[in-house]
């Protein structure tokens, strides 16, 4: 599960105990696409998965049901990641606070936005301070690969059936290549050596099955004088010659229809399907500067990217100035190791520290003080009290 932190500060805020709690469940980026083998296990047609039981034991997949569940990669160890070459942040990581001019900008544009806002004490305001309060995001993303394996079927088109002629190798040994990094994903591909040609099981190799409209009669009610052969008037209906059922129009009289499940081939091609899935796993964390703005909104602004890290397994951040970036780092690394090196295979992993610049303004407007944050290098504003939320009333 994706999750987001949210640190306690403990350089501003001396004597605070640290705390962490989940404040946020952020889903990662983009949707499963399927490639691979076309999936064809919809209900309008084409092959379902037959019953498992009826299928043959193939050598490395017994038991395996009705399948479905992740597969752990064969185990070669705890991997380790590369201890970097020190190398420490030597910037100078403050950036200066935004300028009265910006503050005021971002705040005339924020009155405006709102409809019934007043202009005028963004016009009229005085700044009396400016505070930065600039913010970090630590974010760790994980790229993952899982497998499972599930009995599947097509109609039996005179496939090549290569059950008998060879091994079928484990799940983890067929070579699926990885598509684009950090991106959810999804393909089907058909284990080798483990099909086998079986009689349709849904119409017992015949080919076709009942009607569902007409119960293999090929008539129907007449909707027309709703099986009663008259109409109203009591004149014999003309529509089904008072009969009161006319010639079923979803199998046209014939009381079958073409099994969905084999197509109408009678046989089916069974066998054993990989399904690998790629999925990117996001851990944020945002360190709580304690100034009054909700961290939330951090989460919804970009930053300045001031470090990244890309390796096949990341070292946690060591050394960043701000050390609940650091600790955040360590644990956020560890977490998912832990979390996804017994289930599925890390094939890249991606650390990055954004900072989020934060401006605590204090202005005054009619002889009251107020404040208002300007956040994010879009600019965002955030205030609680402004003091000229209905226009109207000010004409009073
Ligand atoms: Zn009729
Ligand atoms: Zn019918
Ligand atoms: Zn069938």
């Amino acid at each position: 599960m994706d999750k987001q932190y949210l640190l306690s500060d403990q350089d501003e805020a001396p004597g605070c105990a640290p705390s962490v709690q989940q404040s946020q469940v952020l889903q990662g980026a983009g949707m499963f696409s399927t490639g691979g083998v076309a999936s064809n296990q919809s209900e309008a047609g084409g092959a379902t998965a037959p019953p498992a039981d009826l299928m043959d034991t193939v050598p490395g997949y017994e038991g395996m049901g009705a399948g479905g569940k992740d597969l752990p990669p064969p185990y070669h160890g705890l991997p380790e990641p590369q201890v970097p070459t020190p190398n420490q942040p030597n910037r100078d990581w403050q950036i200066p606070s935004i300028t009265e001019e910006v503050a005021q900008e971002a705040f005339m544009e924020y009155a405006s936005s709102k409809c019934c806002y007043s202009k005028k004490p963004a016009k009229e305001m005085y700044f009396t301070d400016l505070q930065s309060h600039n913010t970090y995001r630590y974010r760790l993303e994980t790229f993952t690969e899982s497998r499972s394996t599930e009995w599947t079927s097509e109609p039996y088109r005179g496939q090549v059936v290569d059950g008998y002629m060879g091994v079928a190798p484990g799940p983890w040994d067929i070579a699926v290549s990885s598509p684009a990094m950090f991106q959810n994903n999804k393909k089907e591909v058909p284990i080798p050596h483990t099909s086998s040609v079986k009689g349709c099981h849904a119409c017992l190799g015949l080919g076709r099955s009942a009607c569902p409209k007409c119960v293999t009669s090929g008539m129907m009610q007449c909707w027309v004088c709703r099986g009663a052969g008259r109409r109203v008037s009591d004149d014999r209906c003309s529509h089904c010659n008072g009969i009161g059922r006319v010639r079923c129009t979803s199998c046209s009289g014939a009381g079958s229809e073409t099994c969905k499940t084999c197509q109408g081939k009678g046989k089916l091609l069974c066998f054993i399907k990989l399904i690998v899935k790629w999925k990117n796993n996001v851990h944020e964390s945002v360190v709580d500067k304690q100034s009054g703005l909700p961290t939330e909104h951090i989460s919804k602004v970009t930053g300045e990217i001031v470090f990244s890290d890309m390796q096949y397994l990341v070292y946690p951040v060591v050394g960043f100035p701000d050390n609940a970036i650091n600790q955040a780092s360590a644990r956020a690394v560890r977490e998912h190791q832990v979390q996804f090196s017994s289930t599925c295979r890390i094939l890249q992993q991606k650390q990055t520290i954004e900072l989020i610049p934060v401006t605590r303004v204090h202005y005054s407007w009619k002889g009251k003080t107020h404040i208002y944050f300007v956040y994010g290098a879009e600019h965002r504003v955030f205030t609680e009290g402004y003091p000229a939320k209905c226009c109207c009333c000010l004409l009073l």
